[in-house]
């Protein structure tokens, strides 16, 4: 999952981009909204934390204008704590969710996953598909012979966004755009490793290639 932070409060944005990465997010930031707004119209983002106060334009302008152009990328709003105004200014301008500062990171985090889940259709709790359980705090996967595997923060990106698209043929480019931040070295070629990682975790047919397309995860018409 990558997401885009738009905070010009640097420290805060700091401690953030840490723990949004430590948490097996993949996170770039912009600290003003000329820059958040065009990032989030180039890049195709799973969620956005947007700032309501920035410099060069204001995050109610830039979802605004995010909305009109049809993106509708998942946006929960930073908000002061007894701003209720800015919450319904927020809403109508199109955010889906929002959090009070000062705020602990861990309802940032838990906020997020539930609005991603919500975005793809499923339903809270623990992420299940394909006979795997996915523990998102712990980054281990239990398969449905009850055992558990580690992961490392790449083999975690990568299942948590194929247990999000299950069935669905997911191109080699599209992974990478969903599993690296903009800063990253994005080589393609590199997903297959990865891929070849989980197979031999968790199996080989759980990931079928669809040859000249990329990847299904679990049910589809792969072609092995
Ligand atoms: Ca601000």
């Amino acid at each position: 999952m990558r997401l885009l932070l738009v905070e010009d409060d640097r420290r805060l944005a700091e401690k953030l981009v840490d723990r949004l990465r430590a948490a097996g997010f993949a996170i770039d930031h912009a600290d003003n909204g000329v820059d958040g707004e065009h990032l989030g119209t180039e890049e195709p983002y799973d969620a956005v934390i947007l700032d309501l106060g920035l410099p060069q334009r204001s995050g109610l302008e830039v979802l605004r204008h995010w909305r009109a152009a049809d993106n509708r990328v998942p946006v929960l709003i930073l908000t002061a704590r007894d701003a209720w105004h800015e919450r319904v200014d927020g809403f109508q301008a199109g955010a889906d969710d929002y959090l009070g500062k000062p705020f602990h990171s861990e309802e940032l985090i838990a906020r997020l996953n539930a609005l991603i889940r919500r975005a793809g259709g499923l339903a809270g709790g623990p992420l299940r598909a394909v006979g795997l359980t996915l523990d998102e705090e712990s980054m281990e996967v239990e398969d449905d012979a009850g055992t558990r595997h580690t992961l490392t923060g790449t083999e975690f990106r990568l299942l948590r966004y194929l247990m999000l698209h299950p069935g669905k043929v997911l191109s080699k480019g599209r992974l990478t755009e969903h599993v690296y931040d903009y800063d990253s070295d994005k080589d393609s070629n590199v997903i297959e490793v990865y891929v070849n990682r989980l197979r031999k975790k968790l199996g080989r047919e759980r990931i079928r290639t669809r040859r000249g397309q990329g990847y299904v995860f679990g049910e589809g018409e792969g072609e092995g």
